[in-house]
Parts: C-alpha cells; sequence; structure tokens
C-alpha cells in the first residue's frame, strides 16, 4: 500500500477502497499514525 495525494492506495489491487486498506485502517497504531499525519480513512 502507498499513499497518493495523502490518500490510500493499493498496489495490490489498482483501487483505493479495498480489503488490504481496510485492514490497514483496523490497526490502532496504524491509524493513530495516518490520524496525527491527516489522513483519513476513505471509509
Ligand atoms: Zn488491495
Amino acid at each position: 500500500m502507498v499513499f497518493k495525494n495523502n490518500e490510500p492506495y493499493c498496489l495490490f489491487c489498482d483501487n483505493k477502497d479495498c480489503v488490504h486498506i481496510g485492514f490497514v485502517f483496523s490497526l490502532p497504531d496504524v491509524y493513530k499514525i495516518l490520524s496525527i499525519k491527516g489522513i483519513k480513512s476513505p471509509k
């Protein structure tokens, strides 16, 4: 997973709203870091 324009983007699925990204945002530590960076979940 990478970030494009501060939005998560999955290279596996060529999609920015897939199960992989949902999984990443379900991790509390990751979610906290992304929130600090101002990156919001696509959901
Ligand atoms: Zn994916």
